[in-house]
């Protein structure tokens, strides 16, 4: 939910309610900052503006919304990784996640298109996949594609937010490490690990390993989500080939040097473009059809 107001604190102690399309970056720096709160009565959180091409309200990294403010988001406990940074700042919208995931599938789509004629035995050459590379960066820097991570704290800059990138598996880099991303690629392998699976992840003989942690288990927002890993495999048997899309941290497994992509929400990543729940869901309603 974009916050499209906020008010601005006098320093005599008059509030007054303010636009997001009333506000300069001038404005903002000699008056407003520091100076703005959320517009829902009574919430004590802190709101930042941002200039640039998209400019947009924001909240202050470590500011809490009353519990009752429209504009309250998770915060998700970071959990046994390497990464001690204490919290994961989870400010993206869900509407926004949706729609970066559709996006998502759409480019790997498009890539595919792109790479068809030289499917089969021919390698595929250079030049082709440059092109591929090209169609992603695109629409990765699209105005209404990208999203926001929210991580800025420097109060200082007013500059455009950090974007939450989309990738290709082998697009990963050590700079993504402990960002958040949106990761494309195929799903080459799936392992149980009790009510959750592991799932590796492939694009271009690069891995990346989903994983579903302890605080994807216990957020009682992925009920309808664990124990519902079995779809993806049978999805696979059935396909052969399957897209993987999901938003989640990076992280490289200090034991294992492997890559891993950390993800919280089971709304957060698709399979073929379906979401897991509805997989399983289609497929207990297809067996009960057969019965
Ligand atoms: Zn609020």
């Amino acid at each position: 939910m974009s916050i499209l107001s906020a008010i601005y604190l006098a320093v005599d102690g008059t509030k007054t309610e303010i636009l997001l399309s009333d506000i300069t970056a001038t404005m903002y720096e000699n008056k407003l900052k520091r100076n703005l709160y959320c517009p829902t009565e009574n919430c004590p959180a802190r709101i930042i503006f941002s200039g640039g091409k998209k400019a947009h309200f924001r909240t202050w990294r470590l500011d809490k919304h009353s519990s009752d403010c429209e504009f309250q988001f998770d915060r998700i406990p970071e959990n046994i990784g390497v990464n001690t940074t204490g919290t994961i700042n989870v400010e993206i919208p869900h509407s926004r996640r949706q729609k970066a995931l559709q996006e998502a599938f759409r480019i790997m789509n498009l890539s595919e298109e792109d790479l068809k004629p030289h499917l089969g035995n021919s390698p595929i050459k250079p030049r082709n996949k440059k092109r591929t590379i090209t169609i992603a960066k695109k629409n990765v820097t699209g105005a209404q594609l990208v999203l926001f991570e929210g991580e800025e704290y420097d109060h200082q800059l007013v500059k455009p937010r950090t974007y939450i990138c989309k990738r290709f598996v082998d697009e990963i880099k050590e700079m993504d490490i402990g960002k958040i991303r949106l990761v494309m690629g195929y799903v080459v392998g799936i392992r149980s690990v009790g009510v959750v699976s592991e799932i590796q992840v492939g694009h271009n003989n690069q891995l990346i390993t989903a994983v579903f942690e302890e605080a994807f288990i216990s957020d009682r927002f992925n009920s309808s989500y664990v124990n519902k890993f079995w779809s993806i495999e049978r999805l696979r048997k059935e396909t052969g080939s399957i897209r993987f899309t999901g938003i989640g941290e990076i992280r490289k497994n200090a034991a294992t040097k492997r890559m891993e992509l950390a993800i919280y929400r089971g709304s957060d990543f698709k399979v073929d473009n379906i979401d897991m729940s509805n997989l399983a869901s289609q497929f207990t309603i297809r067996d009960l059809k057969t019965k």
